[in-house]
């Protein structure tokens, strides 16, 4: 059933293909800018320093200092490099904790962004920035974080490796699984999601089995652009929530803290939507809504991610908070839910018990 809908496109300019961050001088002359932060993590300083030897006088500075979770003290930081350098763009070489640094940047300074994803997170794609302080990680939206150029290089992933490129394409996943019993869902987006589901499906596993594999990389890159649109265009639900809480409040490691609880939260919605669940199943080669959840938790196991929240450092008493800190503020999902279903929700995923 077609329901009735509004659909905004990004007004992003996406560049895909083997390759295409060496053309990243000419889109940013293209594109008018003349002082280039380049932002990485420490791990990738390499890249950046790379990166700038390409772009030349463009660049101010490479800036390498973009950790998980954006702290705020660590966005501030950078907001006073910016405009201390007075440059005019950000270039974000990196997953999602580089990109958003550079939205935490352009939140304050309007500086627009140039995002060149190494993951399969999606945050490129998004006008979602985040924030973590005191121990609280807070999401707002804003047009301003939203990147004006995205360059998509499947190559650059070919040195991510096997396990970070599993849990971070179902990271991408989750973005596509909650578009498609999103509240403000839709049919494009709907099509989108389930292309993602599929891609990725079909590539993770190959990744996993030759991290070199270039055309797996491209598929996977692929399926995470459109997991990204996804995830920028409506809104999520239930399991984004507890993933923002046990990153947030217990430092977990974003992607993986995703790739574990979707299974749990895909089952625990298994009836809420089932026309949407259908989707899904089909899209992971099973059949039936039914299977969602232990669909997804074969792929993992598949994917050798952690199976449990407790092997990725959630302490005991992470369901019971992560159930009470979510539940603080209400968020939309399409089976309604308390404290203590989220925390049974929680429970099963801390064991990395079958959800059945
Ligand atoms: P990440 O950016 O922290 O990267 C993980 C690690 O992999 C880092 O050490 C990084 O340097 C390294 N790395 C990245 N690409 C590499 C490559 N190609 N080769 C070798 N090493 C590489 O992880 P992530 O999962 O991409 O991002 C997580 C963060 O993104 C979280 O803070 C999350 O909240 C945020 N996020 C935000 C949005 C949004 O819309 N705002 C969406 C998704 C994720």
């Amino acid at each position: 059933m077609i329901q009735d809908f509004h659909y905004r496109a990004l007004p992003i300019d996406v560049y895909f293909g083997n390759g295409e961050s060496k053309n990243a001088k000419s889109i940013l002359n293209e594109q008018g800018f003349s002082s280039v932060l380049v932002i990485t993590t420490p791990e990738q300083k390499d890249s950046g320093l790379e990166m700038a030897k390409h772009l030349g006088d463009l660049v101010s500075e490479v800036y390498p200092h973009a950790v998980m979770h954006v702290p705020v003290e660590v966005a501030d930081k950078a907001v006073e490099k910016a405009l201390d350098k007075n440059i005019d763009c950000c270039l974000a070489l990196g997953g999602g904790s580089t990109i958003g640094l550079a939205k935490a940047i352009a939140l304050k300074t309007g500086i627009p962004i140039v995002a060149i994803p190494t993951t399969y997170a999606g945050s490129e794609m998004t006008t979602v920035y985040g924030l973590t302080e005191n121990k609280l990680k807070k999401t707002g939206k804003d047009i301003k974080v939203l990147p004006k150029v995205v360059i998509y290089d499947p190559e650059l992933s070919l040195t991510l490796p096997a396990d970070i490129s599993a849990s971070s394409g179902m990271n991408a996943m989750a973005h596509a699984v909650e578009a498609l019993y999103a509240q403000d869902k839709n049919p494009i987006i709907s099509m989108m999601a389930v292309e993602a589901i599929k891609s990725l499906s079909q590539a993770l596993p190959k990744i996993v089995k030759d991290p070199q594999d270039i055309e797996a990389r491209k598929q996977a890159t692929y399926g995470a652009w459109l997991a990204g649109i996804c995830l920028g265009s409506v809104g999520m639900a239930i399991h984004h929530k507890l993933c923002h809480t046990l990153g947030g409040t217990f430092n977990l490691p974003h992607a993986q803290a995703h790739a574990i609880t979707l299974a749990y939260s895909a089952h625990y919605n298994r009836n809420a939507d089932i026309e949407a669940m259908d989707k899904l199943a089909q899209a992971l080669g099973g059949q039936s809504h039914e299977e969602v959840g232990q669909l997804i938790y074969k792929l993992n196991q598949q994917l050798n991610i952690p199976l449990a929240l407790k092997d990725i450092g959630l302490p005991e008493n992470g369901p019971s908070e992560v159930a009470r800190i979510t539940c603080e503020s209400p968020y939309y999902n399409p089976r309604p839910y308390n404290q203590d279903e989220l925390e049974a929700l929680l429970k099963l995923a801390y064991e990395g018990l079958a959800p059945n």
